[in-house]
């Protein structure tokens, strides 16, 4: 993994303009509203082409060169207190104090360490707040566990390091630095709110400030006047690109801490701080059980060459007494998030809705896997959603890969649906009675669904396999039926049945409350066996009704059907005459405009769509061939209603959603950018040494966290969940919303981007790395 993210940017890749532009950008990003034609008049390039340098610097091509764009502000000059936290964790309870420490917008570094002080952080805090205070309040989060205050007295040595990172544990040398002779004024509330934006990574486009300023309502030109405001008033450093450190393969990472008689210290400290692999040297307090004053960071290529460069120090200041304390784990490394008030994110909107919430549904919730019970912490209430983002109550935006579970393939908000649904609601809400809506959905999921001759419409995927299976079971005047481990058909009674999804999440093998009676008609196979189906079939012969497949199984992470599988259910069913039932509620006008059934050329006699057809609004379908749905009522004699079933809101979204994918490449842009996405995610797991195995059918993708090849339930089961409920954390923390569970599908929709992409993969390589061994 050494080195990894410094390949390709030797000289082989980057030209004499790239290096001028890093140059530039490094120094001053220009102040202007188009910043990058800017830099192209002094450059003598084109604004189009600085862009695509700019995106070629922080894209993998470049090993991510250009680690963030932004405004680099003063930490001392905006007020803010900091000091490094010693704790004393339960070895069992690390990974819990960990997390909630981690909330902690102030909190920039959080090592475990191989020593009975066992967890390291940083905490930085805005001038208002009081820093002993905050520590109080963050070590009560975790449980009060034990802790010692080790602010920097004096700092000897302040490595480049750390400046590159912009990390957060602030020394007075630092502070020095460029310092004023009158101290910078307090930032207002209008100040701190643009402190918010600006400390972000900008948009690489043309005017990247626009969007700041919408965020901010004001305009464009207010943004920059404030700017120039800043640095005059000393907040802001420079706006300017902070690149991505070479990784020279320095793998080993010792904090070194020695006793040192007070009059001593300085001179200790000078020899430490002259040494090139030392990069930072302070001075902190001792207590009792903490008897270290000095503390240096050894950076080295083995635990080895560490414990010998301290035997060096140790050896020419004569003091004898130290200890080296190795990181075993990196919990957070990343810089201060300034005015992101902890109170805001510890008693954050979240959060306090959560709580409430939880007072009045069960688990706050409205269905199981939202609650994040999964992957730990707590659940984020959405304000909205545009396009590929959502946004939490607290104002915070996230690129969403779940998508509402799926439905939402056009993004959120899609214009067109949204304004056909508004003046579908002036109309009225629902009336109960017929439309030419329903016909004109009918109709084109008749024209896109190759096994679909008639539809009818529910109002939820359980309601549509419900429905397809007691045709099914009528039209066979059989009662049993197979489903596969670990495919998930709703909740239905006698398909809960080792389901996956949320059951799966939750560890239940089955659901409380169901009768055994009404489960047993429900065989159970693996998926992609299918010598496993062939012995359900001989061993109940002329009993089986149907078997009910997800065609790609899509509720235990994402597993594709090994080449035959369908085909083979195909010729069982056939052969045994029974009927076969896809469950295409994820897969339908998902992978292909067809469904998996157009995917794999295999034609199944009754299919069950959902999410996707109705556009975002509540819907289940299902449908077959004529003579089978003609002994539907009112025609025939298997009984199925519903009183919004069919309604005009959501037959106008269904309609609206497949125009815009009846569109000329639609389909084919979705799979480009998967597969950009899927490749990324793989690649970088690799990098990080993180044994992942990849799966994606078009925008259906999953990374399980196992190494081997996932195919069925056993397989998926076998996967790293406490790995992944870290790697969903730290893509949560850098903006990027996955399903909060290891068992469920990733989705990609046609508002997903390739700056979104980039960015995506760009979380993924730092989350892998932080969860790397
Ligand atoms: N079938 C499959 C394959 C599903 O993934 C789901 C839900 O995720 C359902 C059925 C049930 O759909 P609903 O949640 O709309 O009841």
């Amino acid at each position: 993994m050494a080195g990894a993210g410094a390949g390709g940017i030797g000289g082989a890749v980057l030209d004499a303009v790239d290096r001028r532009l890093l140059d530039l950008l490094q120094r001053d990003f220009p102040l202007d509203a188009r910043p990058f034609a800017a830099i192209g008049e002094r450059l003598g390039l084109p604004e189009e082409e600085v862009l695509a340098r700019v995106r070629r610097l922080k894209g993998a091509e470049t090993g991510r060169l250009i680690r963030q764009i932004s405004a680099i502000f003063d930490t001392t000059a905006l007020g803010y207190k900091s000091t490094l936290v010693a704790m004393q964790v339960p070895e069992d309870e690390v990974e819990r104090a960990a997390a909630a420490i981690n909330r902690h917008p102030g909190v920039s570094h959080n090592y475990q360490r191989d020593h009975a002080w066992n967890l390291w952080f940083t905490l930085a805090v805005p001038p208002d707040e009081d820093l002993e205070a905050s520590v109080q309040a963050l070590v009560d989060e975790t449980g009060g566990y034990p802790y010692r205050l080790l602010p920097a007295l004096r700092a000897f040595k302040i490595g480049v390091q750390l400046d590159m990172e912009g990390a957060g544990d602030i020394s007075p040398a630092e502070s020095t630095q460029g310092s004023r002779a009158t101290p910078a004024a307090a930032p207002s509330a209008r100040d701190r709110a643009f402190i918010r934006e600006l400390q972000e990574d900008i948009e690489i486009v043309p005017q990247p400030f626009a969007g700041v300023a919408e965020r901010l309502g004001v305009s464009q030109e207010e943004v920059l006047a404030w700017l120039h405001e800043a640095k005059a008033a000393g907040w802001l450093r420079r706006f300017a690109a902070v690149l991505r450190q070479q990784q020279a393969g320095y793998v080993a990472n010792g904090m070194a801490v020695w006793r040192v008689p007070e009059d001593s210290v300085e001179k200790a400290a000078a020899v430490a701080a002259s040494l090139p692999q030392v990069s930072h040297c302070y001075q902190r307090p001792t207590y009792p059980d903490w008897p270290y004053n000095l503390f240096t960071l050894i950076h080295a290529k083995s635990r080895e060459d560490c414990q010998a460069i301290a035997g060096r120090i140790s050896q020419a200041t004569g003091v004898s007494e130290y200890a080296i304390l190795f990181s075993t784990k990196e919990y957070k490394k990343e810089r201060v998030r300034y005015f992101v008030s902890a109170q805001e994110v510890m008693t954050s909107k979240s959060h306090i809705l959560y709580t409430e919430a939880q007072r009045y549904m069960p688990g706050g919730v409205n269905s199981p896997v939202r609650a994040f019970s999964a992957v730990g912490g707590e659940p984020l209430f959405i304000a909205k959603g545009e396009g590929p983002y959502i946004y939490d109550v607290d104002g915070r935006r996230y690129i969403d890969y779940v998508l509402s579970w799926g439905p939402l393939i056009l993004g959120h908000a899609h214009p067109q649906v949204v304004s056909a649904l508004k003046e579908a609601a002036e109309r009225g809400i629902s009336y109960g009675a017929p439309t030419a809506l329903e016909t004109e959905l009918a109709k084109r999921v008749v024209e896109a669904v190759l096994s679909i001759e008639m539809v009818r419409f529910v109002n939820s995927g359980t309601e549509a396999t419900m429905s397809a299976l007691r045709l099914a079971r009528a039209y066979t005047g059989r009662s049993k039926i197979i489903k596969f481990e670990g495919c998930y058909h709703g909740h239905a009674d006698f398909l809960l049945v080792r389901a996956g999804s949320g059951v799966t999440t939750l560890g239940l093998p089955d659901s409380a409350g169901v009768p055994e009676g009404i489960a047993q008609d429900t065989l159970v196979a693996p998926y992609n066996d299918l010598p496993a189906v062939d012995r359900l079939f001989s061993e109940n012969r002329a009993q089986i009704a149907a078997v009910i497949v997800e065609p790609v199984a899509g509720n235990m992470g994402v597993i594709p059907p090994e080449p035959g599988f369908l085909a083979g259910l195909r010729a069982v069913t056939k052969a045994e005459g029974a009927l076969l039932v896809f469950d295409e509620v994820v897969t339908g006008f998902r992978v292909a405009y067809g469904g998996a059934q157009a995917l794999y050329g295999v034609t199944p006699d009754l299919t069950c769509l959902g999410k996707v057809v109705g556009g975002g609004l509540p819907v289940g379908t299902y449908g077959g061939r004529r003579e089978i749905m003609e002994m539907v009522a009112p025609l025939g004699p298997v009984y199925q209603a519903g009183t919004l079933a069919g309604n005009p809101l959501t037959m106008t979204a269904g309609i609206e959603t497949l125009k815009v994918l009846a569109e000329p490449g639609a389909y084919e842009r979705l799979e480009e950018r998967s597969t950009r996405l899927a490749d990324g995610l793989r690649a970088a797991a690799k990098a990080a040494g993180v044994p992942v195995f990849q799966t994606r059918v078009g925008s259906m993708f999953c990374t399980f966290f196992s190494g081997e090849r996932v195919v069925d339930y056993a397989s998926a089961k076998r996967s790293d969940t406490s790995r992944y409920a870290r790697f969903f954390r730290a893509m949560l923390a850098s903006g990027v919303y996955l399903a909060p569970s290891q068992f469920e599908a990733g989705f990609l929709s046609l508002a997903h981007g390739e700056q979104d992409i980039e960015r995506t993969v760009q979380a993924a390589e730092e989350a892998f790395a932080g969860i790397g061994e």
